[in-house]
């Protein structure tokens, strides 16, 4: 696919969905693409999904046309547009408008993309999926709020151009969002670096929590059911967690394990150097890249951590 509007002819009904647990590049995309959209095709009708919004991606212009929790709805969608998500299971109850609609596109920058829709554009060398969006759109055609969307998506999953996926198109990309007259500093400062108080007491409780193994090459820590529910913290305030276990002196690998049911947990992962955790993050049906990567597990949490520090041990 070399321009978005190649999925967008002659169909007039177009569903847009992301991932579940939506972080930047989910949202930024997913508005940056309605946003588009509405402004260069206002004739057709668009809705656009996720499982919630963050507060913290309030700024976003139509954030509130957001539809939420996936309600059932019974409209088949001419074309239905997936971002950011690797596979069917992440897109959660999103699926039911995507198995209904006529056509099925995948916008994706994640290497265990498992190529699940009629048209599959997955580029996993690109930075973020914002960053495949930019080039699918034409640039005398993105308005300022879709350059704030997409920028949004571009420096959260670099974590601020500092991530191993930032080249120098990435940097080229943000450089014409620039022109475009995003706010930047704003952007950064209220998406990316600025917490509630509950978001940073959470921090402290996982940072208590953590332990060093493998010749304190490995750090991991946890967090549990009850204490997200006695501080009613969403798993959106765990976002940074994972970065600040990571950027412990000597780690090649962090891992975070927070329980979203009894015995269940999300798992995260973070390679600083040759690990490859996305290969960890498959064994368990989970993905992600190379560097950064998910998955979830069932079962005894020392098991579980004992297997995840196995398979690092044995890659390392
Ligand atoms: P995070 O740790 O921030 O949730 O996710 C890191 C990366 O791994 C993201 O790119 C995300 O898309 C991917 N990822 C996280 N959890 C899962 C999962 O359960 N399945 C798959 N396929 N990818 C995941
Ligand atoms: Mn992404």
């Amino acid at each position: 696919m070399k321009n978005i509007f190649e999925v967008l002819q002659d169909v007039e009904h177009i569903g847009i969905t992301g991932h579940i647990r939506p972080d930047g590049d989910c949202i930024g995309s997913i508005m940056s693409l309605y946003n588009y959209i509405v402004d260069n095709m206002p004739e057709l009708d668009v809705d656009v999904y996720a499982q919630r919004v963050p507060e913290n991606f309030r700024y976003i212009k139509n954030i509130d046309k957001v539809i939420v929790d996936y309600p059932d709805v019974d409209k088949v969608y001419d074309v239905m547009i997936c971002l950011d998500s690797s596979d069917l299971e992440r897109i959660g109850e999103a699926d039911k408008y995507f198995k209904s609609a006529k056509k099925t596109v995948c916008i994706d920058h994640h290497i265990s993309n498992d190529s699940y829709a009629d048209i599959c554009h997955v580029l996993p060398n690109a930075s973020s999926t914002c960053e495949v969006l930019f080039d699918l759109f034409e640039e005398d055609k993105i308005s300022k709020s879709v350059a704030e969307a997409l920028y949004t998506g571009v420096i959260h999953d670099t974590g601020v151009f500092k991530h191993s996926n930032t080249s120098k198109h990435t940097l080229e990309v943000a450089g014409c969002l620039i022109n475009k007259g995003v706010a930047f500093s704003k952007i950064i400062d209220e998406s990316f670096y600025q917490k509630t108080f509950l978001q940073n007491q959470i921090l402290g409780k996982c940072l208590l929590n953590a332990s060093m193994t493998l010749g304190n090459k490995v750090i991991y820590s946890y967090i549990d059911l009850k204490t997200m529910e006695e501080n009613k913290a969403m798993p959106s305030d765990l976002d940074g967690v994972i970065d600040q276990l990571r950027i412990t002196e000597g780690i090649e690998v962090a891992i975070l394990l927070h329980e979203t049911s009894e015995g269940i947990y999300k798992i995260s992962m973070r390679s600083n150097n040759d690990v490859n955790v996305s290969e960890i993050a498959m064994t368990y049906g989970g993905g992600g890249h190379i560097k950064a990567a998910g998955c979830s597990a069932q079962g005894d949490i020392h098991t579980i951590i004992e297997d995840l520090v196995d398979k690092i041990s044995k890659q390392l």
